[in-house]
Protein backbone atom coordinates (compact mmCIF):
# COMPACT_ATOMS: atom_id res chain seq x y z
CA UNK A 1 0.00 0.00 0.00
CA UNK A 2 0.98 3.76 -0.30
CA UNK A 3 0.97 4.84 3.09
CA UNK A 4 1.60 8.68 4.49
CA UNK A 5 2.78 8.56 8.07
CA UNK A 6 3.16 12.47 10.08
CA UNK A 7 4.41 12.84 13.05
CA UNK A 8 7.96 10.57 13.30
CA UNK A 9 8.71 10.80 16.87
CA UNK A 10 10.03 8.00 19.52
CA UNK A 11 6.49 6.05 18.49
CA UNK A 12 5.95 6.98 14.95
CA UNK A 13 9.36 6.50 13.66
CA UNK A 14 9.86 2.64 14.61
CA UNK A 15 6.42 2.02 13.26
CA UNK A 16 7.07 4.02 10.01
CA UNK A 17 10.03 1.88 9.60
CA UNK A 18 8.60 -1.62 10.27
CA UNK A 19 6.12 -0.73 7.34
CA UNK A 20 8.75 0.15 4.93
CA UNK A 21 10.32 -3.16 6.13
CA UNK A 22 6.98 -5.45 5.33
CA UNK A 23 7.06 -3.67 1.62
CA UNK A 24 4.66 -0.60 1.84
CA UNK A 25 5.66 1.98 0.20
CA UNK A 26 5.67 4.61 2.81
CA UNK A 27 6.38 8.95 2.72
CA UNK A 28 6.47 10.85 5.66
CA UNK A 29 6.74 14.10 7.35
CA UNK A 30 7.50 15.61 10.64
CA UNK A 31 8.07 18.75 11.65
CA UNK A 32 11.21 18.05 13.37
CA UNK A 33 12.13 14.63 13.60
CA UNK A 34 14.60 13.12 10.36
CA UNK A 35 13.34 10.23 8.24
CA UNK A 36 13.78 6.56 9.24
CA UNK A 37 14.97 4.02 7.47
CA UNK A 38 12.99 3.21 4.29
CA UNK A 39 10.62 6.02 4.41
CA UNK A 40 10.85 8.46 2.28
CA UNK A 41 10.76 12.54 3.05
CA UNK A 42 8.29 15.06 2.56
CA UNK A 43 8.11 18.54 2.31
CA UNK A 44 4.55 19.24 3.54
CA UNK A 45 2.22 16.76 5.45
CA UNK A 46 -0.10 17.64 3.15
CA UNK A 47 2.58 16.30 -0.01
CA UNK A 48 3.07 13.01 2.52
CA UNK A 49 -0.58 12.51 2.46
CA UNK A 50 -1.16 13.00 -1.68
CA UNK A 51 -1.61 9.28 -3.41
CA UNK A 52 -1.89 7.65 -0.21
CA UNK A 53 -4.14 4.69 0.48
CA UNK A 54 -3.76 5.31 4.31
CA UNK A 55 -2.65 8.27 6.02
CA UNK A 56 -1.01 7.57 9.54
CA UNK A 57 -0.79 10.24 12.23
CA UNK A 58 1.09 9.72 14.96
CA UNK A 59 1.35 13.23 16.93
CA UNK A 60 1.46 14.46 20.43
CA UNK A 61 -1.97 15.70 20.98
CA UNK A 62 -6.10 16.72 19.72
CA UNK A 63 -5.04 20.32 19.08
CA UNK A 64 -2.12 19.15 16.47
CA UNK A 65 -3.83 16.49 15.44
CA UNK A 66 -7.13 18.59 14.45
CA UNK A 67 -4.30 21.07 12.49
CA UNK A 68 -2.69 18.15 10.92
CA UNK A 69 -5.88 16.72 9.48
CA UNK A 70 -7.06 20.42 7.95
CA UNK A 71 -3.72 20.06 6.09
CA UNK A 72 -3.98 16.34 5.25
CA UNK A 73 -7.75 15.78 4.75
CA UNK A 74 -8.22 18.20 1.28
CA UNK A 75 -4.75 15.93 -0.05
CA UNK A 76 -6.20 12.84 -0.08
CA UNK A 77 -7.45 11.09 -2.79
CA UNK A 78 -11.41 10.19 -2.39
CA UNK A 79 -11.54 6.71 -0.41
CA UNK A 80 -8.57 6.32 1.08
CA UNK A 81 -7.93 5.88 5.32
CA UNK A 82 -7.09 8.55 7.88
CA UNK A 83 -5.85 6.57 10.37
CA UNK A 84 -4.55 8.42 13.46
CA UNK A 85 -3.36 6.35 16.32
CA UNK A 86 -2.19 8.83 18.76
CA UNK A 87 -3.51 9.37 22.04
CA UNK A 88 -5.93 12.50 21.80
CA UNK A 89 -9.65 13.52 23.45
CA UNK A 90 -12.57 11.72 22.31
CA UNK A 91 -13.86 15.32 21.34
CA UNK A 92 -11.20 15.43 18.53
CA UNK A 93 -11.01 11.74 17.21
CA UNK A 94 -14.81 12.46 16.50
CA UNK A 95 -14.05 15.88 14.80
CA UNK A 96 -11.68 14.80 13.09
CA UNK A 97 -13.44 11.61 12.01
CA UNK A 98 -16.51 13.39 10.98
CA UNK A 99 -14.10 15.89 8.73
CA UNK A 100 -13.02 13.48 7.04
CA UNK A 101 -16.12 11.33 5.95
CA UNK A 102 -17.32 14.41 5.16
CA UNK A 103 -14.65 14.45 2.31
CA UNK A 104 -15.39 10.88 1.42
CA UNK A 105 -12.43 9.30 3.23
CA UNK A 106 -13.06 6.92 5.57
CA UNK A 107 -11.75 7.56 9.46
CA UNK A 108 -10.27 5.47 12.17
CA UNK A 109 -8.93 6.37 16.03
CA UNK A 110 -6.49 3.54 16.36
CA UNK A 111 -4.61 4.66 19.91
CA UNK A 112 -2.29 2.12 20.97
CA UNK A 113 -1.14 0.17 24.04
CA UNK A 114 2.79 -1.11 24.19
CA UNK A 115 4.63 1.58 24.17
CA UNK A 116 8.14 2.52 22.34
CA UNK A 117 9.52 -1.50 22.97
CA UNK A 118 6.40 -2.12 21.34
CA UNK A 119 6.76 0.39 18.63
CA UNK A 120 9.95 -1.17 17.81
CA UNK A 121 9.32 -4.88 17.67
CA UNK A 122 5.80 -4.70 15.83
CA UNK A 123 3.64 -5.73 19.15
CA UNK A 124 1.52 -2.80 19.57
CA UNK A 125 -2.25 -3.58 20.90
CA UNK A 126 -4.64 -1.13 18.92
CA UNK A 127 -8.42 -0.22 20.01
CA UNK A 128 -9.85 0.78 17.23
CA UNK A 129 -13.17 2.77 16.34
CA UNK A 130 -14.64 3.48 12.84
CA UNK A 131 -16.70 1.33 10.57
CA UNK A 132 -15.83 -2.18 9.71
CA UNK A 133 -15.29 -1.77 6.16
CA UNK A 134 -12.49 1.10 7.40
CA UNK A 135 -10.97 -1.49 10.08
CA UNK A 136 -10.63 -4.04 7.27
CA UNK A 137 -8.88 -2.02 5.14
CA UNK A 138 -6.12 -0.90 7.56
CA UNK A 139 -5.87 -4.16 9.22
CA UNK A 140 -3.43 -5.34 7.13
CA UNK A 141 -0.93 -2.82 8.72
CA UNK A 142 -1.92 -3.19 11.63
CA UNK A 143 -0.95 -6.77 11.64
CA UNK A 144 2.32 -5.21 10.88
CA UNK A 145 2.86 -3.19 13.32
CA UNK A 146 1.53 -4.71 16.46
CA UNK A 147 -0.11 -8.20 17.22
CA UNK A 148 -3.57 -6.93 18.05
CA UNK A 149 -6.18 -5.29 17.05
CA UNK A 150 -9.64 -4.92 18.68
CA UNK A 151 -12.46 -3.08 16.81
CA UNK A 152 -13.90 -1.04 19.91
CA UNK A 153 -16.91 0.34 17.47
CA UNK A 154 -17.92 3.73 16.22
CA UNK A 155 -15.34 6.51 15.88
CA UNK A 156 -14.06 7.50 19.68
CA UNK A 157 -14.62 3.95 20.95
CA UNK A 158 -10.60 3.48 20.36
CA UNK A 159 -9.62 7.01 22.36
CA UNK A 160 -12.41 5.43 24.86
CA UNK A 161 -10.89 2.54 25.55
CA UNK A 162 -7.45 4.04 25.59
CA UNK A 163 -8.28 6.04 28.59
CA UNK A 164 -10.25 3.61 30.11
CA UNK A 165 -7.41 1.20 30.42
CA UNK A 166 -5.16 3.80 31.73
CA UNK A 167 -7.34 4.95 34.39
CA UNK A 168 -7.70 1.79 35.83
CA UNK A 169 -3.83 1.39 35.71
CA UNK A 170 -3.08 4.83 37.15
CA UNK A 171 -5.24 3.91 40.45
CA UNK A 172 -4.18 0.58 40.64
CA UNK A 173 -0.40 1.72 40.80
CA UNK A 174 -0.84 4.33 42.90
CA UNK A 175 -3.18 1.88 45.30
CA UNK A 176 -0.34 -1.14 44.93
CA UNK A 177 2.56 1.68 45.53
CA UNK A 178 0.34 3.51 48.90
CA UNK A 179 -0.35 -0.59 49.91
CA UNK A 180 4.00 -1.29 49.56
CA UNK A 181 4.17 1.65 51.87
CA UNK A 182 1.81 0.40 54.29
CA UNK A 183 3.50 -2.80 54.20
CA UNK A 184 6.93 -1.14 55.18
CA UNK A 185 5.36 0.55 58.00
CA UNK A 186 3.85 -2.74 59.21
CA UNK A 187 7.05 -4.48 58.78
CA UNK A 188 6.11 -6.94 56.31
CA UNK A 189 8.76 -8.05 54.03
CA UNK A 190 7.89 -6.74 50.55
CA UNK A 191 8.97 -10.09 48.81
CA UNK A 192 5.75 -11.81 51.43
CA UNK A 193 3.37 -9.31 50.25
CA UNK A 194 4.36 -9.67 46.23
CA UNK A 195 3.75 -13.15 46.79
CA UNK A 196 0.19 -13.08 48.53
CA UNK A 197 -1.08 -10.04 46.47
CA UNK A 198 0.07 -11.43 43.47
CA UNK A 199 -2.01 -14.74 44.24
CA UNK A 200 -4.78 -13.34 46.10
CA UNK A 201 -7.71 -10.97 45.17
CA UNK A 202 -5.24 -7.82 45.44
CA UNK A 203 -3.65 -8.73 42.07
CA UNK A 204 -3.18 -6.61 39.07
CA UNK A 205 -1.12 -5.63 36.51
CA UNK A 206 0.56 -3.12 38.50
CA UNK A 207 1.05 -5.87 41.12
CA UNK A 208 1.95 -9.10 39.28
CA UNK A 209 3.71 -7.61 35.69
CA UNK A 210 5.36 -4.18 36.83
CA UNK A 211 6.17 -4.54 40.19
CA UNK A 212 7.00 -1.08 41.37
CA UNK A 213 8.94 -2.47 44.18
CA UNK A 214 12.29 -3.11 43.53
CA UNK A 215 13.92 -6.53 43.60
CA UNK A 216 10.24 -8.03 43.59
CA UNK A 217 8.43 -9.85 40.63
CA UNK A 218 9.25 -10.05 37.26
CA UNK A 219 12.10 -7.31 36.18
CA UNK A 220 10.00 -3.89 35.61
CA UNK A 221 11.44 -0.22 35.55
CA UNK A 222 11.59 -0.53 39.59
CA UNK A 223 14.62 -2.87 38.62
CA UNK A 224 16.24 0.00 36.45
CA UNK A 225 16.35 3.05 38.70
CA UNK A 226 12.53 3.97 37.49
CA UNK A 227 14.26 4.72 34.04
CA UNK A 228 10.58 4.55 31.96
CA UNK A 229 8.87 2.74 30.87
CA UNK A 230 5.92 4.16 30.91
CA UNK A 231 6.67 7.99 31.80
CA UNK A 232 4.94 9.48 34.71
CA UNK A 233 4.01 12.64 32.33
CA UNK A 234 2.67 10.64 29.50
CA UNK A 235 0.18 8.43 32.47
CA UNK A 236 -0.42 12.17 33.51
CA UNK A 237 -1.24 13.06 30.30
CA UNK A 238 -3.72 9.98 30.19
CA UNK A 239 -5.41 10.54 33.21
CA UNK A 240 -6.31 14.29 32.14
CA UNK A 241 -7.35 12.68 29.33
CA UNK A 242 -9.67 10.68 31.21
CA UNK A 243 -11.59 13.22 33.41
CA UNK A 244 -11.95 15.15 30.70
CA UNK A 245 -14.30 12.93 29.16
CA UNK A 246 -15.89 12.09 32.29
CA UNK A 247 -16.79 15.65 32.71
CA UNK A 248 -17.87 16.05 29.06
CA UNK A 249 -20.01 12.59 29.37
CA UNK A 250 -20.94 13.26 32.83
CA UNK A 251 -19.41 10.02 34.63
CA UNK A 252 -18.30 10.35 37.84
CA UNK A 253 -14.79 9.13 38.09
CA UNK A 254 -13.90 9.79 41.68
CA UNK A 255 -10.84 7.54 41.97
CA UNK A 256 -9.52 8.92 38.44
CA UNK A 257 -9.55 12.56 39.80
CA UNK A 258 -7.46 12.13 42.57
CA UNK A 259 -5.08 9.63 40.57
CA UNK A 260 -5.04 12.16 38.12
CA UNK A 261 -4.19 14.99 41.21
CA UNK A 262 -1.44 12.58 42.73
CA UNK A 263 0.12 12.05 38.93
CA UNK A 264 -0.21 16.00 38.32
CA UNK A 265 1.37 16.92 41.87
CA UNK A 266 4.36 14.23 40.89
CA UNK A 267 5.40 15.58 37.65
CA UNK A 268 4.84 19.44 38.52
CA UNK A 269 5.95 19.42 42.18
CA UNK A 270 8.02 16.67 43.16
CA UNK A 271 10.75 14.31 41.31
CA UNK A 272 8.02 12.33 38.84
CA UNK A 273 9.55 14.54 35.17
CA UNK A 274 10.99 11.73 33.52
CA UNK A 275 10.81 8.77 35.59
CA UNK A 276 9.00 5.82 35.06
CA UNK A 277 4.91 6.13 36.69
CA UNK A 278 5.59 3.31 38.81
CA UNK A 279 8.68 6.03 41.06
CA UNK A 280 5.05 7.05 42.42
CA UNK A 281 6.27 4.31 45.46
CA UNK A 282 8.93 6.58 46.43
CA UNK A 283 6.47 9.43 47.06
CA UNK A 284 4.32 7.14 49.44
CA UNK A 285 7.41 5.69 51.18
CA UNK A 286 9.22 9.42 51.62
CA UNK A 287 12.51 8.19 50.24
CA UNK A 288 14.16 6.37 47.15
CA UNK A 289 12.75 2.73 47.51
P1 LIG B 1 6.96 12.26 20.25
O1 LIG B 1 6.89 13.63 20.84
O2 LIG B 1 8.24 11.50 20.31
O3 LIG B 1 6.50 12.31 18.70
C1 LIG B 1 5.56 13.22 18.17
C2 LIG B 1 6.12 13.74 16.85
O4 LIG B 1 5.15 14.57 16.22
C3 LIG B 1 7.39 14.58 17.03
O5 LIG B 1 8.46 14.02 16.28
C4 LIG B 1 6.97 15.96 16.52
O6 LIG B 1 8.04 16.66 15.87
C5 LIG B 1 5.86 15.61 15.56
N1 LIG B 1 4.97 16.72 15.28
C6 LIG B 1 4.47 17.64 16.13
N2 LIG B 1 3.69 18.51 15.47
C7 LIG B 1 3.68 18.13 14.17
C8 LIG B 1 3.05 18.63 13.01
N3 LIG B 1 2.25 19.69 13.04
N4 LIG B 1 3.27 18.00 11.83
C9 LIG B 1 4.09 16.91 11.77
N5 LIG B 1 4.71 16.39 12.85
C10 LIG B 1 4.50 16.99 14.04
O7 LIG B 1 5.77 11.43 20.95
P2 LIG B 1 5.57 9.83 20.95
O8 LIG B 1 6.13 9.26 22.20
O9 LIG B 1 5.97 9.29 19.63
O10 LIG B 1 3.98 9.75 21.11
C11 LIG B 1 3.10 9.98 20.01
C12 LIG B 1 1.68 9.66 20.46
O11 LIG B 1 1.62 8.30 20.91
C13 LIG B 1 1.19 10.50 21.64
O12 LIG B 1 -0.15 10.85 21.40
C14 LIG B 1 1.35 9.60 22.83
O13 LIG B 1 0.44 9.89 23.87
C15 LIG B 1 1.05 8.25 22.21
N6 LIG B 1 1.64 7.11 22.92
C16 LIG B 1 2.94 7.15 23.33
C17 LIG B 1 3.48 6.05 24.01
C18 LIG B 1 4.92 6.07 24.48
O14 LIG B 1 5.29 5.19 25.27
N7 LIG B 1 5.75 7.00 24.01
C19 LIG B 1 2.69 4.93 24.27
C20 LIG B 1 1.37 4.89 23.80
C21 LIG B 1 0.85 6.00 23.13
Amino acid sequence: MKIGFIGLGNMGAPMAANLAAAGHQVTGFDTAAPEPEGVTAAASAAEAARDADVVITMLPNGQILRSVAAQVIPAMPAGAVLCDCSTVDVDSARAVAEQARAAGLGALDAPVSGGIGGAQAGTLTFMVGGVGADFARVAPLFEVMGQKAVHCGDSGAGQAAKICNNMILGVTMIATCEAFALADRLGLDRQKMFDVVSTSSGYSWSMNAYCPAPGVGPVSPADNGYKPGFASELMLKDLNLSQQAASSAGAETPMGALARQLYEDFVEREDGRGRDFSAMLSRFVGHMP
